[in-house]
């Protein structure tokens, strides 16, 4: 490498910095029933938090925890289930993603459907699922020990 090139490399190093994301969209509900916890996914909730006691998916805290629908409740009327079926069997979080496979899933509160998150990596501001990017998501996830993807929103 010449020194031109040197000079030229080093200027495309960028120094680590912060990146605020400020994402507005506008999501699309189909109509739904009022809204409220069915048998199926109190069951599913339990079986998971409780019966299995699976910790945080993100981080792997056992304190605060909540089932998440990676598809969502709301969203369900617009989904294909045999999609949904194929994209939960493949990321299988916790194990249940054998039932999508052999059968498309009736509906959001489908075991397979679920995945155990704390309260922050949930809904918690700048790190929850529902008020983060995919991007930023699933970079956490596959972070190196140590290192901080995002940080407290100010
Ligand atoms: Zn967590």
């Amino acid at each position: 490498m010449t020194l031109t090139n040197l000079a030229q490399h080093a200027k495309r190093i960028i120094a680590k910095h912060v990146l605020r994301h400020t994402i507005t969209e506008e999501e699309i509900i189909p109509e739904h029933d009022l809204r409220k916890a069915s048998e199926e996914y109190l069951a599913n909730r339990k079986k998971l938090i409780i019966d299995e006691q699976i910790p945080c998916w993100m981080c792997g805290t056992k304190e605060n925890l909540e089932a998440h629908h990676w598809f969502e409740w709301a969203e369900w009327k617009n989904e294909d289930p045999k999609a949904a079926s194929d994209i939960l069997a493949r990321l299988n979080f916790h194990g249940y993603g054998h039932l999508a496979a052999e059968a498309p899933i009736d509906g959001a509160d489908h075991i397979a459907n679920l995945c155990v998150l704390c309260v922050r990596d949930h809904r918690g501001k700048g790190f929850g699922i529902h008020n983060t990017t995919g991007p930023v998501w699933w970079a956490r996830k596959a972070a190196q020990a140590g290192v901080a993807v995002v940080q407290e929103v100010k």
